[in-house]
């Protein structure tokens, strides 16, 4: 499966941010469950470096439906 370009992580809600909700359509991700993207590393032009924690749904179909939605 082809890796996709995250979004930016600026037009991630804090929720998407911390792996809670799926980055491509927002859906509530349980805990356990959607698909782990890795750990990103920023480092802003100005201000400290931080990592995010992409996660994106199991069920690839029913997030691009939502994501188009
Ligand atoms: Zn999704």
């Amino acid at each position: 499966m082809p890796v996709r370009q995250l979004p930016p992580v600026r037009d991630m809600s804090e929720q998407q941010q911390r792996g809670w909700c799926c980055v491509w359509c927002g859906g509530p991700l349980g805990v356990g469950l959607g698909a782990d993207l890795g750990e990103q590393r920023i480092v802003p032009a100005t201000g400290a470096a931080y990592s995010w924690f992409p996660r994106e749904c199991p069920d690839a179909a029913a997030c691009a439906g939502r994501a188009a939605g």
